[in-house]
């Protein structure tokens, strides 16, 4: 499942552009546009990606931290769930312990 960041709509996993707007999916989907904002902060380390609860095989498999570098490109190609893949990025930031001190 892909998810267009202009309007919301849900597109299948293999589309290339929404459904409802025409949005060109490899640049606008929640996901890319996400990957894109979180590369771009210095402040991430590290990518995380999450699952949902009842995600499939092929994605549980792939549930772990990447590198900036590394990370593979949402929606995963191999997904067999009937919704498709609904994996989601998460940034993993810089160890903020000292800086929640400060900020009391
Ligand atoms: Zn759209
Ligand atoms: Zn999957
Ligand atoms: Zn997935």
């Amino acid at each position: 499942m892909r998810t267009c960041s202009k309007c919301n709509a849900s597109s299948p996993d293999d589309s290339q552009t929404c459904i409802n707007c025409k949005a060109d999916l490899n640049e606008f989907s929640t996901t890319t546009v996400t990957l894109k904002r979180l590369r771009e902060n210095p402040r991430v380390r590290a990518i995380r990606l999450t699952v949902a609860d009842d995600a499939c095989p092929h994605c549980y498999e792939l549930l772990r931290t990447y590198s900036k570098e590394e990370v593979p490109v949402l929606p995963h190609e191999g997904c067999s769930h009937e919704n498709g893949c609904r994996c989601f990025y998460e940034p993993v930031l810089e160890d903020t312990a000292i800086v929640g001190k400060v900020a009391g």
